[in-house]
């Protein structure tokens, strides 16, 4: 598939139905000066399930025809997917069931059974849960629902650069996306490239699951051995078939970040906005900060994709820590603390 097949898909997504306004695209007053180019975030951690997934998961289900429809879906999430195809299942009056592996922290069970899906706790990791859920949907006939590699739930997920095209209304310099399968990122990039094709189009990984980095260097896809899962929505040990193929052409660049620098994005957005992302949704300001520190942000407004906020509580305290100790932090060693403007 190519970017214009993939741009034909994205215009008769439809997910308007379950997303009737755009997510806010906001310029960032803070960011801006800090990296002295007008900076815009686009706030997918704002939809109904507090990350960009129901697009790709609604659009996908919203496809079904009756009779698969009738039977139902099934989906294996530990995360954001599992939220976004239970919420679009119940939008669409299809019945819907989510394998997570045993070790899934209640508030995540929690928010999919809230949502009206049914549950399966089963194995140790994704992988096994994975693994259980081909076995019941061969039993059962639900229609699996990918959470990156179909055609259908990359262009759900490419429906942000379209919303981002008619909001920015002028010239743009650079998109940051933040990459985990691919699903969002390839979905962006083919769009962008079909109709603005002089927009840089930049994807971020944590540097501790860097799988669409490594493989667009080997050019072809690679197995991590170790997924570091700090920024569990990005945490994948192998990128698509589909989404990669889409990545390598259609990226400008696919870019790395480390846990310092992703804790240090969550405390710029949340100086920004008083919004606390989760890890993964703070990639693409990471990347952004990086690139600007290494001198090698296009000229023309540049936007961030701050695409979650599913966050454990929990997790908060390290998140703080570590964002302090982070180089350009205000309240780093130097034990500054900046008085209000
Ligand atoms: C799923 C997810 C990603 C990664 O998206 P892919 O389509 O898998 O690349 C990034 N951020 C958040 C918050 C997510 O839920």
């Amino acid at each position: 598939m190519d970017h214009h097949a993939i741009l034909a898909r994205t215009l008769n997504a439809r997910v308007a139905k379950v997303m009737p306004h755009p997510t806010p695209l906001t310029p960032a007053r803070g960011l801006s000066e800090k990296l002295s180019i007008p900076v815009l975030l686009k706030r997918e951690d704002l939809t109904p399930v507090f990350s960009f997934k129901l697009r790709g998961a609604y659009n996908r289900i919203a496809m079904l025809d009756e009779r698969c429809a009738a039977r139902g879906v099934i989906a294996a999430s530990a995360g954001n997917h599992a939220q976004g195809v239970a919420y679009s299942a119940r939008r669409l009056g299809i019945d819907a069931r989510v394998v997570m592996p045993a070790t899934t922290p209640k508030i995540k069970i929690d928010a999919v059974r809230r949502h009206g899906a049914r549950v399966d706790l089963i194995g140790r990791d994704y992988y096994e849960a994975a693994a259980a859920c081909e076995v019941i949907a061969a039993e059962t006939g639900m229609t699996p629902v990918p959470a990156y590699d179909d055609p259908d739930v990359i262009a759900g997920q490419a429906t942000v650069a379209l919303e981002i095209l008619r909001q920015a209304g002028g010239p743009l310099g650079s998109i940051f996306v933040p990459v985990g399968g691919g699903g969002l990122a390839s979905g962006i990039a083919a769009v962008i490239k079909a109709v603005r094709p002089e927009i840089k189009v930049i994807g971020v990984e944590p540097d501790d699951s860097d799988a669409m980095t490594r493989s667009i260097q080997a050019g072809h896809r690679v197995a991590l051995e170790r997924v570091g899962i700090f920024a569990d929505g990005a945490a994948v040990r192998m990128v698509g078939e589909t989404t990669f193929g889409l990545c390598r052409r259609y990226l400008d660049a696919c870019i790395t970040v480390t846990i310092d620098q992703i804790c240090a994005g969550i405390r710029d957005v949340f100086e920004e906005t008083r919004a606390v992302l989760e890890p993964a949704g703070a990639l693409a300001i990471a990347g952004l900060k990086r690139f600007a520190s290494e001198g090698r942000v296009p000229s023309g407004p540049a936007i961030a994709i701050a695409s979650g906020a599913n966050v454990d509580f929990g997790a908060l305290g390290f998140i703080a820590n570590r964002a302090a100790a982070s180089p350009d932090s205000d309240y780093g060693s130097r034990g500054k603390v900046p008085t209000p403007a």
